[in-house]
């Protein structure tokens, strides 16, 4: 029989299954806490190092300890002063080995703080065993250099295992490493000769067993108990803190983030079941109001409200986000489309419902837009940008009703928008131009002046009409620096001209409302060296409406530096004779819709007339805009008007054509004028 049958016939395997029990235990718990040193530092990493120190060498001490009386019942060796020293090796082994191994300079730094650990261990054993006090000795037999071999190696693989695999393979792989490395000791006696020093007598083997176990359980108990504790903790912490990453702290609602992770997994989901998917885009239609108005305190309250409001509809298949300012973003699976117009109808009347906020009866009404997968895209990004084209057009409705996304109707708004991109770009591309026409004297065709017309020059949708592009500079606020261009551009040219022909440049409203336009017109003006009588500037009626007092003010101060000033489009909006009363225009520009009609509509010549009266008594020269035909011409002559402008003297025309390609109507009266462009200006105004 061999050596190893007659160990284990002897053995008691209670107290072995104790042993392994208390390695495991001990051996999981140190991983963990030797784990935490790796990613703390300072005090804590001292803490944790402390901890896992302990943990390991008490029970390291304790598997030998209670293994050895496993195998070996009837006579344990036990000296009190022995157990302390090879208990106090066994934690310093432990602590120095895992404070090495933890070492973020040393090269190979987990393997030698194994194999330190592993030493240690084994040198504590081996004085626990009685067989090392007074000096250590070699390995007394084969098996003995083989298990002391195998659990170092163990020792080293384990920490090794611990520090550099990511968890949960670390905790695994180093665990059962040194579990490996407490046990394989425990055979070293398999050769060795019964022990010689004074056995405890069988009745206390059992209670000093039974001490020493406890003592295990306290202190491994106190390190996995700080381990479970801390678990915890961090992941209570790494809960919350994805919670507010993910929250919206005004409404409670989820946010961008939030929305942006649930479309995707939603449309995967839905994409999957076969369920369709709206995106609704909810924007409040009185926030701004509401915020300017009453406070950022009222506008916060309305928010949460809404938020409110919004969860309340959200069931099982829906979900709510704020995804910036007043905007807010829903998602609704469903199968059939009734389930999502009864959604859609649950909505409208949550958000109809007024709410008292500060005492105040405050409108919560939004506009809605949605756009559904599959139908109106397959991808977030899409439907989000098609459910936010709808809303506009909800809102632009203004019935407060929920608006589909319509391919034919949205697109209308996109390419404006992409046009808005476009324009962006095009002064520093250079895409825009200038196109002069001339203005006349009608009595006797003399050039008196040309308007400025811009024109932009897009690279693939060619000339784009200003009557397209301008209300989007406007919008966009570009209408400053291009404004500003054409201005400089205009004055710079005419600068160069030998006649001193009188330039009329458009002002848009924005730009009217900008405070540095008369700091500008004359900066631009110094700049050019044009003289401020050669210039004027055509504004309609619209720029003064909003704020008459401050839109005279500034009018005062251009005019002061001598530029003149013209009433744009006559007769189409207020045509207010308040207006023309309350400040001294130059010029009154009759708008081309009333030429149109010279022929057919007595209202129009009569409307004509009248204006050319009120000119008159007024003393502001009138001048007639759009004339096309003689007739036209004729008829402004008879009733004595100033100045006319239209295709029939001169369409508008780029610089280069402006004096040499002049139009060669057949009208007599009109020849004179072109004889005089001809003639007049071919050689003389071009600039020098
Ligand atoms: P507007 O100021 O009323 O300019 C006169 C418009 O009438 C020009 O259109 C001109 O081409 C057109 N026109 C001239 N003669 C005739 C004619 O006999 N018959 C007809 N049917 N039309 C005639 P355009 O160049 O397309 O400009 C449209 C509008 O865009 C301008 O109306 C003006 O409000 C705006 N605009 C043009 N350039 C500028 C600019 O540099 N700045 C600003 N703010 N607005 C500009
Ligand atoms: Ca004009
Ligand atoms: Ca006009």
């Amino acid at each position: 029989m061999s050596r190893f049958a007659h160990v284990i016939e002897q053995s008691d395997p209670m107290l072995f299954a104790v042993a392994v029990l208390i390695a495991v235990v001990g051996a999981t718990t140190s991983i963990r806490l030797f784990h935490r040193t790796l990613s703390t530092f300072g005090s804590q990493r001292a803490g944790w190092q402390f901890l896992a120190g302990i943990t390991l060498g008490t029970s390291a001490w304790c598997t030998a300890f209670i293994g050895r009386a496993a195998v070996d019942a009837h006579g344990l060796p036990f000296d009190p002063q022995v157990a302390f020293y090879a208990l106090a090796l066994a934690v310093a082994a432990s602590g120095l080995g895992l404070i090495l191994a933890a070492s973020r300079r040393i090269p190979l730094a987990p393997e030698l703080g194994g194999l330190g650990l592993g030493l240690g261990a084994a040198a504590s054993q081996m004085i626990g065993a009685g067989q090392g006090l007074h000096g250590l000795l070699p390995p007394a037999s084969a098996a003995e250099a083989a298990s002391l071999t195998a659990a170092v190696a163990a020792a080293v693989i384990g920490l090794s295992a611990a520090a550099r695999l990511r968890p949960p393979k670390a905790f695994i792989l180093g665990a059962v490493a040194l579990v490996v490395s407490m046990i394989v000791f425990q055979f070293r006696s398999l050769g060795a000769p019964p022990a010689a020093a004074a056995g405890l007598a069988p009745e206390h083997v059992s209670i000093v067993v039974v001490v020493v176990a406890m003592a295990a359980v306290l202190v491994i108990g106190a390190g996995l108990a700080t381990v479970v504790i801390d678990g915890r903790h961090r992941s209570e912490t790494i809960r919350e803190l994805r919670r507010l990453t993910l929250c919206d702290p005004l409404t409670g609602l989820s946010n961008r983030a939030a929305f942006n992770e649930r479309i995707a997994a939603d449309l995967v989901a839905a994409d999957a079941a076969g369920d369709m998917l709206a995106v609704v885009c909810v924007d409040l239609d009185h926030f701004k109001e509401i915020n300017d108005l009453r406070g950022h305190a009222a506008g916060d309250a309305a928010l949460r409200k809404v938020g409110e409001r919004l969860a309340a509809v959200t069931d099982a298949g829906a979900f709510a986000a704020r995804i910036g300012g007043d905007e807010f973003m829903l998602l609704k699976r469903y199968r059939d489309p009734a389930m999502l117009a009864v959604f859609l109808d649950r909505l409208g009347a949550t958000l109809a419902a007024p709410e008292v906020i500060d005492g105040f009866e405050t409108s919560l009404a939004a506009s809605v837009g949605v756009a559904r997968f599959p139908l109106d895209g397959r991808d977030g990004e899409t439907l989000v940008a098609n459910a936010d084209l709808a809303m506009y057009r909800a809102k632009a409705s203004g019935r407060r009703r929920h608006c589909f996304y319509e391919t034919r109707m949205d697109e209308a708004v996109r390419a404006r928008r992409r046009l808005a991109g476009d324009l962006r770009t095009a002064l520093d591309r250079s895409q825009f131009e200038l196109r002069y026409q001339v203005q006349a004297a009608v009595s006797t065709s003399d050039v008196k002046g040309y308007e400025v017309l811009l024109r932009w020059r897009h690279p693939q949708l060619g000339y784009v009409p200003p009557s397209e592009f301008i209300p989007i500079a406007e919008e966009t606020g570009l209408i400053l620096p291009i404004g500003e261009w054409v201005l400089r551009r205009a004055c710079a040219e005419a600068a160069k001209w030998q006649k001193p022909h009188r330039i009329a440049v458009n002002l848009s409203p924005v730009q009217f409302a900008h405070f540095d336009l008369p700091r500008l017109v004359h900066q631009v003006l110094l700049d050019t060296g044009l003289a401020p009588e050669r210039l004027e500037l055509e504004i309609t009626e619209s720029a003064i409406i909003a704020d008459t007092g401050r839109a005279l003010h500034i009018l005062r101060q251009i005019k002061a530096l001598g530029v003149t000033i013209a009433m744009d489009d006559f007769g189409t909006g207020y045509s207010s004779l308040e207006t023309l009363r309350s400040f001294p225009f130059d010029k009154i520009k009759l708008d081309r819709s009333f030429m149109s009609e010279i022929g057919t509509s007595p209202q129009s010549r009569a409307i004509i007339r009248a204006v050319l009266s009120l000119g008159r008594s007024l003393s502001i020269p009138v001048l007639a805009e759009g004339v096309e035909t003689e007739e036209q011409f004729d008829f402004l002559k008879t009733e004595g008007c100033d100045e006319a402008q239209g295709f029939l003297l001169g369409r508008p025309v780029p610089l280069e054509e402006l004096f040499i390609s002049v139009p060669n109507p057949e009208g007599a009266k009109i020849m004179r004028l072109s004889d005089y462009l001809r003639s007049g200006t071919a050689g003389q105004t071009r600039g020098g």
